[in-house]
């Protein structure tokens, strides 16, 4: 069996000394456990929080520890009454090959009814994230202005969809011009910003936002932020979703202070991780399963192959390399 370990905590952006790929063997099944092959797993900003030793809502890797995080498999032998060998089943399992895991860790799903990395993304956490953070604190309203950065990722083109569902004027935030093209035209945002050609993010904001920002959807936090929050309306909410630009900084980023921007705009700002919503997952996840299937909303995925090439698929989150959710598939079905 092979397993990425965190070999050391990076300072700032992660290199190839911070993972290690280590053999190990796997362990004898015992009752009530599976063996799984695993065949898709994420790569996801959070974790590179988890690879710091700092107080979260999620535990940090030790060092020497698997990196966990979730990921899809099947069943290739089982000591369960509730797993038979080719189930394909869902877990925390994270980049290592085959894992031994105790039944109550994962889950079953239906390869019948989408493709099986959608529960990855889509019809996983990240539509998860985008639904409960958009429509709980976000609350777009029929014709208002929903402003979204790191708009053709994951999270955020998930976002930009259901504010298009919920009747909202949807303009984007990406760092490429095909970026952009893909979410005007795919995905029917009204408008789009590359921030890395923009010269003065807060103009372009208030050319491409006429009438103001009523919901800012923050997947990036740092300048970007600073310049949308120039534009808000009153009555403004921002659902803090991410703040990948600071994720690889070594010392903490500072920026404009918001206090007076939020008073006199009377905006919410509300910070928020998708396991607040847990008790509703179903809620959501039906419902965007539903408009999935509507043809109301798309995704795309980015997929990378080959076990020893996650941590570099990891650090593209970084670089900008995808659009829609990125994914590696480690073994065919
Ligand atoms: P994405 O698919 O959006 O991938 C990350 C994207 O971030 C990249 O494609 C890149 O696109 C952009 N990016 C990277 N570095 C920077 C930077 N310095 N400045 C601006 N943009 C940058 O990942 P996810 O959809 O999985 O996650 C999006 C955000 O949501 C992350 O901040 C993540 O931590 C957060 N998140 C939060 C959750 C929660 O429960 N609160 C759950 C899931 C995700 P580009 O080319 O546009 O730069």
């Amino acid at each position: 069996n092979q397993q990425i370990i965190l070999a050391e905590r990076p300072k700032g952006m992660p290199d190839t000394r911070t993972f290690k790929i280590v053999e190990k063997n796997v362990e004898e099944l015992e009752k009530g456990q599976v063996l799984i092959k695993t065949l898709l797993v994420s790569v996801d900003p959070y974790m590179r929080g988890r690879m710091q030793d700092e107080e979260s809502y999620i535990e940090p890797y030790e060092v020497g520890q698997v990196i966990e995080g979730g990921a899809i498999g099947e069943v290739i032998e089982s000591k369960s009454d509730q797993f038979k060998q080719g189930d394909v089943v869902i877990g925390m399992f994270g980049w290592q090959k085959y894992y031994a895991a105790n039944e109550k860790e994962i889950r079953k799903i239906d390869p019948s009814l989408a493709p099986i990395s959608t529960h990855l993304g889509i019809l996983g956490l990240t539509g998860l994230t985008a639904y409960f953070g958009l429509l709980d604190i976000g609350k777009p309203k029929k014709g208002e202005t929903v402003v979204i950065s790191g708009a053709a990722g994951a999270v955020g083109s998930s976002v930009g969809q259901i504010a298009k569902i919920k009747g909202a004027r949807v303009v984007g935030i990406a760092g490429s011009d095909e970026k952009i093209s893909y979410l005007k035209k795919e995905l029917g945002f009204d408008e789009g910003i590359n921030y890395r050609t923009v010269k003065d993010m807060a103009s372009e904001i208030r050319l491409k936002c006429p009438d103001g920002v009523d919901v800012y959807f923050d997947n990036v936090g740092g300048e970007i932020s600073d310049a949308v929050l120039t534009q808000l309306n009153r009555f403004a909410r921002i659902p803090v979703c991410g703040a990948i630009s600071s994720y690889n900084l070594e010392e903490a980023d500072i920026g404009p202070r918001v206090q007076g921007t939020l008073i006199k705009k009377s905006a919410l700002m509300q910070g928020f991780t998708a396991g607040n919503y847990s008790d509703r997952f179903p809620e959501g996840a039906k419902q965007l399963a539903q408009w999935l299937q509507e043809g109301k909303l798309k995704y795309r995925e980015t997929i990378k192959a080959g076990f020893e090439n996650i941590p570099s698929a990891f650090l593209d989150l970084f670089k900008g390399n995808n659009i829609g959710k990125l994914l590696v598939k480690v073994s065919e079905r």
